[in-house]
């Protein structure tokens, strides 16, 4: 039998359910556990304890103990460190962060510990915060995600024959096999997509551009839907769904035009 340990870490909320009649049990990504999941007793009564910070993406402070190091761990006190009241109040806002917080959960596993990540989720919160609800931030975030959760796309060549992203080349993006093939290797298969040089190119200084600069880094509309396609399919490829924050936003898009 383990020995209960106390530990301290910040962390965002991912999701949160209701148990029973009075506690909570909360997903989080913290910044020096990874994704830890835990019950929160009495966290709908006691407002002391967790006030209104159990939301999703809201970033706390969280003291929890567990037995060992894998199980639910018991939350047993939270300071607020930000509850992003500027992502709630706008509704393009609050669509990208529960979307960002979505992606993170699908794509992590609990119990490795990944600092990144938290920063990652920290740095593009921060930024759909303090600046306009740009669509591209979305994309970068999925290719960021994606790279540090060892998912990357394969974007500076081609597949097939390793040759170096060409400008002269014409390329399709292929989801199954993860990532682009050249026009002298790609025979059209049912599920590949058309990506042009200019899309291909933004997508890699998106991923790879320091975070301050990227509300800057302006993107083409025909970018934004080629991008968009292609990272869809490829998320899509790998969770084997679509995610429910993303068929929420198509369905209040409809709504809105
Ligand atoms: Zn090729």
């Amino acid at each position: 039998m383990h020995a209960k340990t106390t530990h301290r870490t910040a962390a965002f909320v991912l999701r949160v359910l209701d148990y029973g009649e009075s506690d909570r049990i909360v997903t989080f990504y913290t910044e020096d556990f990874g994704k830890l999941k835990g019950i929160a007793k009495g966290a709908k009564r006691s407002r002391r304890r967790f006030a209104n910070a159990l939301e999703p993406f809201s970033c706390l402070e969280i003291l929890f103990s567990r037995r060992g190091r894998d199980g639910l761990a018991l939350i047993e006190d939270s300071t607020p460190i930000c509850h992003y009241a500027s992502l709630r109040a706008d509704l393009e806002r609050t669509l990208i962060a529960s979307y960002l917080i979505d992606l993170t959960d699908q794509f992590t596993l609990e119990g490795k510990r990944q600092a990144d990540i938290y920063r990652l989720l920290a740095g593009f919160l921060d930024l759909v915060a303090q600046g306009p609800a740009l669509e591209s931030l979305w994309r970068f975030f999925e290719l960021r995600l994606l790279k540090l959760t060892g998912y990357e796309p394969v974007l500076d060549r081609c597949l097939a024959c390793r040759s170096l992203l060409d400008p002269d080349q014409s390329y399709q993006f292929v989801p199954r096999e993860g990532g682009l093939k050249c026009g002298r290797c790609g025979i059209a298969t049912y599920d590949a997509l058309p990506i042009s040089i200019g899309t291909i190119r933004t997508l890699l200084l998106g991923r790879d551009l320091d975070l301050a600069k990227l509300p800057r880094l302006v993107v083409s509309p025909q970018t934004a839907r080629e991008s968009q396609a292609v990272l869809t399919a490829f998320i899509r490829h790998h969770l084997g769904r679509d995610l429910k924050s993303m068929q929420v936003v198509s369905e209040i898009r409809k709504l809105c035009i």
